[in-house]
């Protein structure tokens, strides 16, 4: 039997277009005609397999493109959003009721902290935060009404790798549901073939890689995703972050280059990792055998897709950081951004953007410096001459001082 391949998943999915076209037709309508009134009655209670109803619950686009994506999570079923929070925060509001417990990695997306820390306590919903690859630590924090484990693949901003078998036995062993964050290594981890139980990605970053929308899914039984469409009760459905038909084929288009793009971002990325690390700068990358989770990264991954695009620098302080970011947007190296999975090279400060919702405090204590810049790389043809422009702009920041060019 042929193994899982998620890019063979994503490429033998085959739709028509209404009139025979390669690409499928958009269904441009958010409300849909019924034959009988008694089919009408039936789609509302959830008995009418392929009739629309109002594009909230679903409409033709949106479904294809939950289709490709519960293929490349290798889930039964999925379902788009308008963006990856209203994946995140739909599956917390569907899982857990007023009275449950979350734990939940320390080091996440900062929207997704914030409203685990600030928003779900009004819910009476609280959240334990830990070191995700403590388990004594967490099997201490499960509670009676604990139901759901929560991380991130590789985490945002330190690309901690979180153990997700390790992880699922947990799970298992107390009857929780993991639910796992995938933006930022779509195809080289598929976090179900590890014991995921619901899996989350916000498009917006490499799965659509153009930058230009906002958007998210998230992947899981198909019990799970009509629960959260249910019109009486289901929690995507009532709190109706809805993607729009048009963005979900554009989304569709792009999905079709990810394997190509990722295999790309990987080698970049991996390419200044390692000349950034013999240069004696402070590079973390979990390709590099210098990061503590690469081996386990390399027993999870599909290596054809290496070990991602993302990768961090410490430049010492806050000003030494922003003085090269500006420097290298002004050399055309890339953008001064927060988002990831660009064409370009996307950087950022974490501490005083992406992650600026986690307090200062807890930022230290989890490893977040204040000089550490977040390196989403691009699909720069030639990286050699990348390294090279970046270095001439490391050295005339003093980023890279003499010294440490000196000893190679
Ligand atoms: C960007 C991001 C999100 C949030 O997604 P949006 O599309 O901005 O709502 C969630 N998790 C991770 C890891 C992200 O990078």
């Amino acid at each position: 039997m042929e193994t899982f391949n998620a890019a063979n998943e994503i490429q033998d999915l085959q739709y028509f277009g209404e009139f025979g076209g390669v690409n499928p037709s958009i269904s441009d309508s958010s409300t849909y005609t019924f034959l009988s009134a008694k089919t009408m009655f039936d789609t509302f209670e959830g008995n009418a397999d392929g009739c629309y109803l109002y594009s909230r619950h679903s409409s033709p686009m949106n479904l294809y493109l939950s289709q490709a994506l519960a293929k490349m999570e290798n889930t039964e079923a999925a379902n788009v959003t308008a963006s990856g929070m209203g994946a995140i925060t739909s599956v917390l509001m569907e899982v857990c009721k007023a009275d449950d417990h979350i734990i939940s990695s320390r080091t996440i997306y900062g929207g997704t902290y914030a409203f685990l820390k600030n928003f779900l306590p009004s819910f009476n919903i609280k959240t334990t935060f830990v070191d995700i690859s403590n388990f004594e630590s967490i099997e201490n924090s499960i509670q009676p009404n604990t139901k759901v484990i929560y991380c991130e693949t590789v985490s945002n901003p330190l690309l901690e790798v979180a153990d997700l078998k390790k992880l699922s036995e947990i799970c298992k062993k107390h009857n929780l549901q993991l639910i796992v964050d995938n933006t930022f290594s779509p195809l080289s981890v598929s976090p179900q073939l590890l014991g995921a139980d619901i899996v989350i990605h916000s498009l917006t970053k490499f799965i659509n890689g153009s930058s230009d929308t906002v958007g998210g899914v998230y992947c899981g039984t198909q019990e799970f995703i009509n629960d959260t469409k249910n019109v009486n009760t289901g929690a995507c459905m009532l709190l109706g972050p809805t993607m729009d038909s048009m963005r979900s084929a554009s989304i569709l288009k792009n999905l079709r280059t990810l394997h190509i793009r990722m295999k790309q971002h990987s080698y970049n990325a991996m390419y200044l990792a390692e000349r950034f690390e013999k240069d004696g700068l402070k590079v973390s990358y979990p390709g590099l055998p210098s990061h503590k989770d690469h081996e386990l990264m390399k027993s999870m991954m599909n290596e054809e897709y290496g070990f991602g695009g993302l990768l961090t620098l410490d430049a010492g302080t806050t000003e030494k950081a922003n003085e090269l970011m500006e420097l290298m947007q002004q050399e055309n190296l890339g953008y001064l951004a927060v988002s990831l999975g660009f064409y370009k090279t996307l950087f950022s400060c974490s501490g005083s953007s992406t992650s600026s919702e986690i307090p200062e405090e807890e930022r230290s204590a989890m490893g977040i410096s204040d000089g550490l810049i977040r390196f989403s790389i691009g699909l720069d043809h030639d990286i050699e001459r990348t390294y090279r422009k970046m270095k001439e702009c490391m050295k005339k920041t003093g980023v890279l001082n003499h010294e440490t060019i000196s000893i190679y």
